[in-house]
C-alpha cells in the first residue's frame, strides 16, 4: 500500500487517521477501529497492523497542528488485501528516526541488562500510544493493553524481556503527597509491539476490592486503564533481573502464569515465535516452550489468539495448556488451577526439568506458589525425588524464576 503525502519528510505536525478492521484482540478484531497518530507514528502503526493481519480501510491526513502549514487533506482508500503479513508498504513515508540504540538484537548477559535508567525523582515522560481492553464479552473486571512511546529520552529508556517498569500516577494521595510508583511487568519485547525500538507495553488489571462495604479501585491501575492516547505518563526503570530469558536458543521454557502474570510470558513468546519479531531479533529459538495459563473465565484469557497461532505455526516447539478456574473442575471437584494442570502433566514436566537446559518461570498471584510447590512435591515423590532439595538446586542454577505479588 502506498500512502501519498505531500510532505513526506520528518515530523510535520499533522495527524493521520487510520481506519482498520481485523486488528486487536477478541471483539476488537470484529469491529473497525480508528487510530489518530502523528506522522512519526504512522509507519510503526502500519507495520503493527500488517503484522497482526489487520486490514487497513482508510488513511487520511489532516492538517491539525497550529504550526503546521495548511495541507489539503489527503485521503487514500486502501485495497482490502493491502495489509499482508510482511507489510503494508508505506514507501513514501520516511521511517521514524531511532533516537538511541537499544541493546543488540542477540540475548544480553545479566551484566548488560539496563536498570534504573530513570528514577522516581526524575522519571521519563512517556506518551500513551494505545490503550485497549484485552477481555472478551462476559469477562470479569478490566484488563487493558497499554503502549507508551519512549522516544526522545536521553538516555533512551530501553529494557529486555522479563523486566518491569514503574509508573507514577498523576495526582496526590490522601496526605497530599505525590503518589508512589507501582511496578508493572513489561508485556512487550525489547523491540516493542511495533518493532520500532522505542515503545513499551503493559498488561494491567484494574485492581478492585471491597472494604467496609465499599468498592475500592486501585489508584494506579485505574489511572492506567482510563488513560487516553496522547497523555503523558511518568515512567521509571527498568528494573528486575529475576525473569530474564536464557541466551540459549535451545533452552526449554516452562511458563506458569495467572491472569496478568502473563505479561513476561507474552514477551518471551513473541521473542520466540512472532514472525516479524523473530526476524528482527535474530534469536532463533529451537527449544520447547510450554505455557500454563490460569484465568477465571474463557473471556478473561489474554493474548489467546496469538498463542494459538504460535501453537499452529510451531507445533514442535510450543504447547499451550489452560486452566479456566470457574468453568472447569479439578479431579477433586474444585476450581481448576494451573497447579492441577501441572499435576496432570507431572511426568513430562519433570522429564523436562531434569534437562539442564530447562527453565521454569512463574508470574502472577502469590497464592499459586504453595499450590505449585505441592504439585511439584507430589510429582517429584512419584519419581523418588525430594522437591524440597531439588527446588533450591534449580534456583541456584538460575533455572527457577519466580515473580509473584
Ligand atoms: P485473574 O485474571 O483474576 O486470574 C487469576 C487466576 O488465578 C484465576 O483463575 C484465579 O482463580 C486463579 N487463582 C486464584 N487463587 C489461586 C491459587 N491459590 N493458585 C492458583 N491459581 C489461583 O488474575 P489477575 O487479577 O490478573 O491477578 C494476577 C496477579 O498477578 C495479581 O495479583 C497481580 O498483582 C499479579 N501480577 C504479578 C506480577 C509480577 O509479580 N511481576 C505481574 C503481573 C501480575 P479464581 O479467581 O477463580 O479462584
Amino acid at each position: 500500500m502506498r500512502v501519498s503525502t505531500d510532505k513526506a519528510s520528518g515530523s510535520d505536525g499533522r495527524l493521520f487517521t487510520v481506519v482498520v478492521e481485523g486488528y486487536g484482540v477478541g471483539k476488537q478484531r470484529r469491529a473497525a477501529r480508528t487510530f489518530t497518530v502523528s506522522y512519526d507514528r504512522l509507519q510503526s502503526l502500519m507495520q503493527s497492523i500488517a503484522r497482526n493481519g489487520g486490514r487497513i480501510r482508510l488513511v487520511s491526513a489532516d492538517s491539525v497542528a497550529p504550526s503546521a502549514e495548511a495541507t489539503t487533506p489527503a485521503e487514500v482508500a486502501v485495497p482490502h488485501q493491502a495489509a499482508s503479513d510482511h507489510g503494508a508498504e508505506v514507501s513514501e513515508v520516511q521511517p521514524t528516526p531511532t533516537p538511541a540504540k537499544p541493546p543488540a538484537a542477540a540475548a544480553v548477559s545479566h551484566a548488560a541488562v539496563p536498570v534504573n535508567l530513570y528514577k522516581p525523582k526524575e522519571p521519563f515522560l512517556g506518551t500513551v500510544l494505545d490503550n485497549y481492553s484485552l477481555l472478551a464479552e462476559g469477562a470479569i473486571g478490566r484488563v487493558n493493553h497499554i503502549t507508551f512511546d519512549l522516544a526522545g529520552g536521553d538516555p533512551q529508556l530501553h529494557y529486555v524481556e522479563g523486566q518491569s517498569i514503574g509508573i507514577i500516577p498523576d495526582g496526590t494521595d490522601a496526605a497530599g503527597k505525590p503518589h508512589k510508583l507501582r511496578l508493572y511487568s513489561i508485556a512487550s519485547t525489547r523491540h516493542g509491539d511495533d518493532l520500532a525500538d522505542h515503545t513499551v507495553s503493559l498488561c494491567v488489571r484494574q485492581l478492585e476490592y471491597e472494604k467496609d462495604g465499599e468498592t475500592i479501585h486501585g489508584v494506579c491501575s485505574t489511572f492506567l486503564c482510563d488513560i487516553q492516547p496522547g497523555a503523558k505518563v511518568k515512567i521509571t526503570g527498568p528494573v528486575g533481573k529475576e525473569m530474564l530469558l536464557p541466551d540459549d536458543e535451545e533452552a526449554n521454557v516452562i511458563m506458569l502464569a495467572t491472569g496478568t502474570g502473563i505479561a513476561p510470558m507474552r514477551t518471551y513468546l513473541r521473542r520466540m515465535f512472532e514472525p516479524a519479531e523473530r526476524e528482527k531479533n535474530g534469536w532463533h529459538f529451537r527449544g520447547k516452550a510450554w505455557l500454563f495459563m490460569g484465568v477465571p473465565k474463557t473471556a478473561n484469557l489474554l493474548y489467546d489468539e496469538d498463542f494459538h497461532r504460535y501453537e499452529a505455526e510451531y507445533p514442535d516447539n510450543f504447547r499451550y495448556t489452560k486452566a479456566i478456574s470457574r468453568e472447569e473442575q479439578n479431579s477433586k471437584g474444585g476450581r481448576m488451577y494451573i497447579q492441577d494442570r501441572v499435576l496432570e502433566h507431572a511426568d513430562e514436566i519433570f522429564a523436562m526439568i531434569e534437562n539442564a537446559k530447562t527453565h521454569v518461570y512463574m508470574c502472577g498471584l502469590r497464592g499459586m506458589e504453595p499450590g505449585i510447590d505441592e504439585a511439584m512435591t507430589a510429582a517429584a515423590a512419584a519419581k523418588g525425588l525430594d522437591w524440597s532439595q531439588l527446588r533450591p538446586q534449580l534456583k541456584k542454577e538460575e533455572r527457577w524464576h519466580v515473580e509473584t505479588y
